[in-house]
């Protein structure tokens, strides 16, 4: 099973990432968590990559491939991977695309998760996170017993700026302007895999299996 997975942020990404590696027994390659981890291992393509994000710039399609191709070398992503993060513009698509066909290999499908953005922002911007153990909450769908006081620790939930409605606003409109090029490329070549993700966690992910398996065998 060889996984693109596509979300705006608050769809839920993460928890069917978790759930789809488990069930399938394939790595979960995120970028962000590669780059940090080829930075910390000195890689050569990690020094290249950290010269970038210390002067606050882009990490170059180039140089993200190459970490990407790197680690989709290793023998535990020869039977399937879940990439979570890549590819961004549809040049690494492409890239992505060649890698795997110079090796044999082709995406299996590329699931991306919908939610309307309404529903987004009302998620996003209700999330209230404790400062001391970091566990989440939600003003609407999963209060504190007490207001403002972390259930587990008793620290003081923090409304994080990213999470301010504003902020949030942005981070959707970012997002779907770096990912529409992406998700119509995958139409185009019929691997798009549309999944709504405003319904729970177990459906969403019902739902992803269901298609997956479909589309292995049909
Ligand atoms: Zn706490």
């Amino acid at each position: 099973m060889n996984l693109v997975l596509l979300g705006p942020p608050g769809a839920g990404k993460g928890t069917q990432a978790e759930k789809l590696i488990k069930e399938f027994q394939i790595p979960h390659i995120s970028t962000g968590d590669m780059l940090r981890e080829a930075i910390k291992n000195r890689t050569e393509l990690g020094a290249q990559a950290e010269k970038y994000m210390t002067a606050g710039e882009l990490v170059p399609d180039e140089v993200v491939i190459g970490i990407v191709a790197e680690r989709l070398m290793q023998s535990d992503a020869t039977g399937g991977f879940l990439l979570d993060g890549f590819p961004r513009p549809v040049p690494q698509a492409r890239a992505l695309d060649q890698f795997l066909q110079e090796n044999g290999k082709a995406l299996t499908a590329v699931v991306n998760i919908e939610v309307d953005p309404q529903i987004l922002i009302a998620r996003l911007s209700g999330r209230r996170v404790c400062g001391t153990c970091g566990a989440v909450y939600h003003v609407e769908t999963k209060q504190a017993k007490e207001p403002g006081i972390c259930d587990l620790c008793q620290g003081e939930l923090i409304h994080r700026a990213d999470d301010h409605e504003e902020t949030v606003k942005n981070r959707l409109a970012v997002y779907s302007e770096q990912t529409e090029p992406l998700i119509q490329y995958y139409r185009e070549s019929g691997l798009l895999l549309q999944v709504n993700g405003e319904k729970s966690i177990d459906e969403v992910y019902r739902e992803i299996i269901q298609e997956l398996r479909n589309r292995v065998d049909p």
